[in-house]
């Protein structure tokens, strides 16, 4: 699959003007760096990680440039006006830090924002367009303050690739063309009729041109103003004027609840499995609690039982994240609203008592949340949403800080609203539509300025002795969890390749029946998993889009996800 992209890559130099084509395309066919390596979703984006890095960025430095492009060329999965989770290790204190530029509800969110009339939820479909489901974006806030305790080049320097690149025009790629294609609800919406169609009604075509001038424009004020002229003044009028003047569902955002965004540095979540150590995005994600529990129940099971593909580690894997899945719909929420009980979810004795709940030969079925040994408000477990628009991208520079950032505007294309050249997110749909639910209330129901509930997970996975070892990331809603431990297994118990773990056929469970994708492996596990009494849901093809990289013998080697346009580059 990636060869011809990169022979039509090598194509479209004739025709296009340079910047716009990969300049290090041949890192896609040879991923392994000695120094530094970027692994991105889009080989624009990578670009312009690498030439940060080249120019002496620092990983934070290089992930900047990269979702500044990615905002650009994968509209559909991030950009400015979403949120995002970054994970950073710093090679000089050992220690590995999260950064929260997840979006903040505006003051006007109320528990029952999302009910219709008669006091039920509304569909998804119905609620995520327009300016309702709108957060505060987070991203700008959360990379001004990473840049400002890990940054090299300064702030206006990082803008530069996306800022040429949305003026002189880019190919569109694979991806973007595909979704335009396929995002039929799209094409009613103003501003992506505008953008991704032509005047005949026909959508934009990949490679064809594509330019961006209102984002270049963005770009420069936000590159001169910091993230005040993003939070304050023209844009922050721009976003507030889209959500109240959408066309379906405006929304009630305010220039105050823009202007007192802010980003948080947490703790991050981490634990042990095995001789490793694996940190990963605590609440307001669920990621880093459920990968810790599921990695924590499975390494009671000895490493023969966990190789990548065979019945034993599908079953073992689908039963661990039975049971993460049933405490994360229950327990996990915004911690400045509901007290998360994060220590006693990860506490070994817990985890061990969980796990004690797997029968190595038969599926559970529906698991139940457990009872952390830590106080917390009864709640009543929500129903789990599902999405499309994110993008994970993972980097390390030549001091060694790694980056494992996962970024979103939550749906495809977000709210489908744009201002100033950007969509804005829909990620309040990402809290529970029903804010109570059989008689109790439901901890991540909407409320005013609360972060809704992520499964983002970037992770960072370090060796015996607390160094980096390997990272990574995904889009995919709640699946994230599953696609990630499933990647981190087959890494670690399997020996697999970044590149290998990512590509493999993926298998998971969500709690409800096990997800195989269709491919000869698990069509051969189909009837085995059956035999043990799994539910079986047989899917396509995945949204999975995992990047990642590993530290090996003199450098490093990465992976990107075939099911997307991503690409591993690196010195
Ligand atoms: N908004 C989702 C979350 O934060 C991610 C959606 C996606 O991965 O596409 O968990």
């Amino acid at each position: 699959m990636k060869t011809p992209r990169f022979l039509l890559c090598l194509i479209l130099t004739v025709a296009l003007p340079s910047s716009a084509t990969p300049q290090t395309a041949p890192g896609f066919v040879q991923p392994f760096a000695k120094t530094q390596m970027v692994a991105a979703a889009n080989p624009l984006a990578a670009d312009a990680g690498l030439e940060m890095l080249r120019a002496g960025g620092s990983a934070v430095d290089a992930a900047i440039a990269v979702q500044l492009v990615l905002g650009l060329v994968e509209p559909e999965s991030s950009g400015i006006g979403g949120g995002a989770f970054m994970l950073l290790f710093d090679p000089k204190t050992k220690k590995t830090t999260s950064f929260d530029g997840r979006e903040v509800a505006p003051s006007s969110a109320r528990p029952d924002m999302f009910l219709d009339a008669g006091g039920k939820p509304r569909t998804k479909p119905d609620a995520i367009p327009g300016g309702l489901s709108v957060g505060i974006p987070g991203v700008i806030g959360m990379l001004e303050m990473a840049h400002q305790k890990h940054g090299k080049l300064p702030w206006a320097r990082l803008f530069q690739p996306a800022i040429k690149l949305a003026e002189d025009g880019f190919p569109v790629g694979p991806k973007l063309a595909r979704t335009i294609r396929n995002f039929k609800r799209g094409a009613n919406m103003p501003d992506i009729k505008a953008r991704f169609y032509h005047a005949d009604g026909t959508p934009l075509q990949q490679g064809e041109i594509y330019k961006n001038a209102d984002y270049a424009d963005t770009l420069q004020k936000i590159a001169a103003g910091g993230a005040a002229a993003f939070y304050t003044g023209e844009i922050a009028q721009a976003i507030v004027g889209a959500v109240r003047a959408a066309p379906v569902n405006p929304g009630n955002m305010t220039l105050d609840d823009l202007a007192n965004f802010k980003a948080l540095e947490r703790e991050p979540v981490c634990g042990p499995y095995r001789m490793w150590r694996v940190c990963s995005m605590g609440p307001p994600s669920s990621g880093g609690v459920a990968i810790v529990q599921i990695l924590g129940m499975l390494q009671r099971f000895p490493s023969s039982q966990l190789q990548p593909g065979t019945l034993s580690e599908v079953h073992m894997r689908a039963q661990a994240s039975r049971l993460a899945y049933a405490d994360r719909v229950k327990f996990i929420a915004d911690p400045a609203f509901v007290k998360v009980p994060v220590k006693g979810l990860v506490d070994k004795d817990y985890i061990a008592s969980r796990a004690a709940l797997i029968d190595p030969h038969r599926d559970m079925g529906t698991a139940t949340a457990g009872n952390p040994p830590e106080k917390h408000a009864a709640f009543a477990p929500q129903r789990s949403p599902s999405n499309h628009g994110t993008s994970h991208m993972t980097l390390v520079d030549k001091t060694g800080q790694v980056v494992a950032m996962t970024t979103s505007v939550e749906s495809v294309f977000g709210s489908n609203v744009m201002a100033k050249g950007f969509f804005l997110n829909n990620t309040l749909t990402d809290f529970s539509l029903d804010p109570m639910l059989n008689g109790l209330p439901v901890a991540n129901a909407p409320a005013a300025g609360k972060r809704p509930l992520s499964a983002m997970s970037p992770t960072i996975v370090f060796d015996r002795g607390g160094d980096f070892l390997l990272s990574v990331g995904s889009p995919g809603g709640p699946a994230i969890i599953g696609y990630v431990t499933q990647t981190v297994v087959a890494m670690l118990d399997g020996g697999k390749t970044p590149a290998e773990a990512i590509t493999l056929p993926r298998q998971l469970n969500l709690n409800s029946p096990t997800r195989l994708e269709r491919s000869a492996v698990n069509d051969a596990l189909e009837p085995q998993l059956k035999a043990m009494g799994h539910a079986v849901t047989v899917v396509m093809g995945e949204g999975s889009g995992l990047h990642g990289i590993r530290k090996v013998k003199g450098g490093y080697i990465g992976g990107a996800d075939p099911r997307r346009d991503g690409v591993v580059i690196g010195d």
